[in-house]
């Protein structure tokens, strides 16, 4: 259930990268006014037509591959076009062009948070990242009450609408899609996701869970507490498997204020970790807002 885009509504520009089995282009969608009446569905577009409108997007274009990654491909932009949150990338639809299936995303100006934090390493505030963090845990709790699993939560796919480096300014942050989900990836793609995927994904692809997502939230604040760097880079696939299978605890990360939070989305116990509506509450106390205070002050007026 998504919307599919016409192969002449989009126009491909610069190559911007490579994903998991896709590769990834800056691009333009031009959704065209109707001409005539609906049952003619034809589309047009032309400098006169003021119906249309051009947007800034990338194109997310899946290797061609066997039916089922294709399918996996199609779960994620259907699980994006369910969905409407301000800290969600918009997944405008999926264009088939011959053999190729397309996802249609909105670019989103700033690019990855991980490219981000290298690039500013040590001058990131405390309150930046928790801002951040809170963002996200916003969108993982939208998901989570619509019983909906993200399955790819990772700095990379946390995209920056505002960097909100500037003195009185805040950082906007969407969560991409999650694209072909590990559920069809090989053991071996599977492993490369290790910390980030839940361990008990890794025994068996049939636990994930929104509980696998609060395991992959507390990763990414890892990731972003230490700047993009990531725990367990160096290890080998087998070592990365066997720190799982030992339940091995990943580093404490340098900011205090997170450490106890991270600490409990990495529970080797699924059903220990805390909800995303208890994450987002947590985080919300470590950084209050002026309204917050306001309201402390009206419901206890001794
Ligand atoms: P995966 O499913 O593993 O996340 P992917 O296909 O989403 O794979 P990424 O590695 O997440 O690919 O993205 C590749 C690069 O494309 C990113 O580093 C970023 O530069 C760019 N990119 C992806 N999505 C967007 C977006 N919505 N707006 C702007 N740039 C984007
Ligand atoms: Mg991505």
């Amino acid at each position: 259930s998504f919307h599919q885009i016409r192969k002449n509504e989009i126009t491909q520009r610069a190559h911007l990268g490579q994903g998991t089995r896709t590769n990834i282009y800056d691009g333009v969608l031009s959704v065209c006014g109707s001409s005539g009446n609906d049952d003619e569905a034809e589309y047009f577009c032309t400098e006169q037509n003021n119906n249309g409108r051009e947007m800034h997007v990338v194109l997310k274009v899946l290797d061609p591959s066997h039916r089922d990654i294709a399918l996996a491909f199609f779960e994620s932009a259907s699980l994006m076009s369910q969905v409407s949150h301000v800290h969600l990338a918009f997944v405008h639809g999926v264009c088939v062009r011959g053999s190729e299936n397309i996802m249609v995303e909105e670019f989103v100006e700033h690019g990855p948070l991980d490219v981000l934090l290298r690039k500013e390493k040590g001058r990131i505030s405390v309150g930046w990242k928790i801002t951040v963090a809170k963002q996200l845990g916003s969108a993982l709790s939208y998901l989570e009450d619509k019983n909906l699993v993200h399955g790819n939560v990772c700095a990379k796919n946390i995209l920056l609408a505002r960097k909100g480096l500037e003195d009185g300014s805040v950082p906007f942050v969407k969560l991409s899609d999650p694209g072909v989900s590990f559920t069809v990836l090989s053991r071996e793609e599977r492993v490369d996701r290790i910390p980030w995927i839940a361990p008990e994904c890794i025994r068996d692809v049939g636990n994930l869970s929104t509980a696998s997502d609060k395991w992959s939230f507390g990763t990414t604040l890892l990731e972003i507490c230490f700047d993009a760097d990531v725990p367990l880079k160096e290890r080998t696939p087998s070592e990365k498997e066997r720190f799982y299978e030992k339940r091995h605890r990943l580093p404490e990360p340098s900011c205090r204020e997170l450490a106890s939070l991270i600490s409990r989305c990495l529970n080797y116990t699924p059903v220990e970790r805390p909800s995303f509506r208890t994450v987002l509450r947590e985080l919300t106390r470590l950084q209050p807002h002026r309204e917050d205070l306001v309201d402390v002050t009206s419901v206890n007026p001794d």
